[in-house]
């Protein structure tokens, strides 16, 4: 994907004596600050009290070995943040803490719930008192630790039991009290969380690449409906809602690093299996295969496989472009997208190209990638999309905007390709796609491609109206991943 899509948040949590927690923490949220680079946070308790530092920026803005060394404990939860819901601030920075009487937790949230306004309403808050999803499961369990605190020590785990069967949508969640880690999955499991093992403790992380960084093997999925308990006696799972599971497949096609594993399946080699099945179900008369660096190279390297045209490199990627940068003025108009991607014009000049991406959600930036390819001398283009296209807002905690945002909304993929300007389009079909993750079972939410959303959306939402987005995006800055 071209274009600056607000992803996911990332969690990651460790419970491990004797060990760094604070260190691991740390370089697990560097490992998923793909997740989310809007904010970064760590909670650490030394068995007495909880300490967090969060800020804005990224995890190598927001720490350094000082305030690391502040954050001195055996557990710790972490958390990167792209807000899906509430404002960009440092309020809404994660993990949130919550002081109950004499004692404290933390908790860390990955996903978007769908009830939080009937939620927040039920609690008696006003509008706008709680600002995220976070601070409202904050509250609820909150308001579910008794007067006194409970002789086994269990207060959180009391509370959580009584407040995630309420909660819908999507959440993945770590928690923290002075002496607990706990990890949560929704029935859905719409978003991942893994288990996994490293010297003297356990790891809780969105993704397995995490658990690589800190050393830690990987046990088993956190599953849907299940709520995971670890402390000083190891580790216990308790069921508190049937499992349904629909992994976002999107987490296959885009979020999660390639590197990561899910449903036991490589994600890189996924992403290939996606190339080689367009390959074969919309072949291009072309020359050479080009990906829309970096996400769509695993796609391109499978597509130039199955069809046995050689694969190319077509742009030179700048590592170093932050994720928003000014938009040149009038006169440099045309040289935004180059500041990202600039095109290798011998590889391109007289080429008839197939170019590969994974996923086109607003489509701006793609249009003016394909635009820079004819420029370039581009022959013919021809674009290959390893997903179908995606048509529908996401509730679960991907902010693609509003279905009048996304550019295939209400677009035939002959106009798509029109706007586009490309001599042919096509996109991976969604049982093609499905068949490339290896997945055997179709435990997948796929609602952005079908409409079919697996836990109810409220139908009044502005996100699936088609009129003009009322809030245009700010004159003079454009988004870059
Ligand atoms: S709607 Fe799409 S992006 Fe959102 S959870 Fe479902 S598959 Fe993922």
């Amino acid at each position: 994907m071209s274009e600056q899509i607000r992803e996911a948040c990332g969690v990651f949590g460790v419970y491990a004596p004797g060990q760094p927690v604070s260190n691991l923490a740390y370089l697990g949220l560097y490992a998923l600050q793909h997740r989310g680079q809007e904010s970064a946070g760590i909670a650490v308790s030394d068995g007495d009290t909880i300490t967090a530092v969060k800020d804005m920026g990224l995890v190598s803005q927001v720490f350094d070995e000082r305030s690391l060394a502040s954050l001195d404990g055996h557990l710790a939860i972490g958390h990167v943040r792209y807000s899906t819901t509430g404002s960009s601030t440092w309020r809404n920075a994660q993990p949130v803490y919550r002081s109950v009487g004499d004692v404290g937790f933390a908790l860390g949230h990955n996903g978007n719930l769908v009830n939080a306004t009937a939620l927040s309403a039920d609690l008696g808050m006003l509008p706008g008192v709680l600002t995220s999803d976070s601070e409202l499961i904050g509250e609820m369990l909150a308001r579910h630790y008794g007067p006194e605190p409970r002789s086994d020590g269990r207060d959180l785990e009391h509370a959580l039991l009584q407040v995630l069967p309420v909660l819908e949508g999507a959440f993945s969640l770590v928690l923290m009290d002075e002496a607990h880690l706990f990890g949560v999955r929704d029935r859905h499991g719409i978003r991942p969380l893994v288990l996994g093992r490293t010297e003297g403790g356990w790891v809780l992380a969105s993704e397995t690449s995490a658990l690589d960084i800190v050393g830690a093997h990987f046990v088993r999925d956190v599953d849907p409906g299940e709520l995971v308990a670890i402390d000083a006696n190891g580790v216990r799972s308790i069921r508190y809602a049937e499992p349904d599971p629909r992994l976002c497949i999107f987490e296959f096609v885009y979020i999660a690093r390639p590197d990561t594993i899910l449903y036991g399946q490589s994600v890189h080699a996924a992403r290939q299996r996606m190339g080689e099945e367009l390959a074969r179900q919309a072949p291009a008369p072309a020359d050479m295969v080009m990906p829309v660096p970096e996400s769509g190279v695993p796609a391109a390297q499978g597509f130039a496989r199955a069809s046995g045209i050689p694969y190319g490199d077509g742009f030179v990627k700048n590592r170093y472009v932050g994720r928003t940068f000014i938009q040149p003025s009038q006169r440099e108009r045309g040289s935004g997208v180059r500041v990202k991607l600039n095109p290798i014009r011998a590889n391109i000049k007289g080429k008839r190209l197939a170019v590969v991406d994974d996923s086109i959600v607003r489509g701006t930036t793609t249009r003016q990638i394909m635009a820079v390819l004819r420029e370039a001398g581009a022959a013919e283009v021809h674009l290959r999309v390893s997903s179908p296209p995606y048509r529908w807002p996401c509730f679960y905690g991907l902010d693609t905007g509003r279905r009048s945002e996304l550019l295939a909304a209400d677009m035939s993929v002959g106009e798509i390709a029109e706007y586009l300007q490309v001599d042919s389009l096509a996109y991976l079909e969604l049982d093609r796609l499905v068949a490339a993750t290896g997945v055997t079972s179709e435990a997948f939410c796929d609602a952005c491609f079908t409409g079919e959303y697996p836990v109810p959306v409220p139908d009044h939402d502005t996100k699936l109206a088609l009129e003009p987005a009322e809030e245009p995006r700010l004159p003079g800055t454009v988004e870059l991943a």
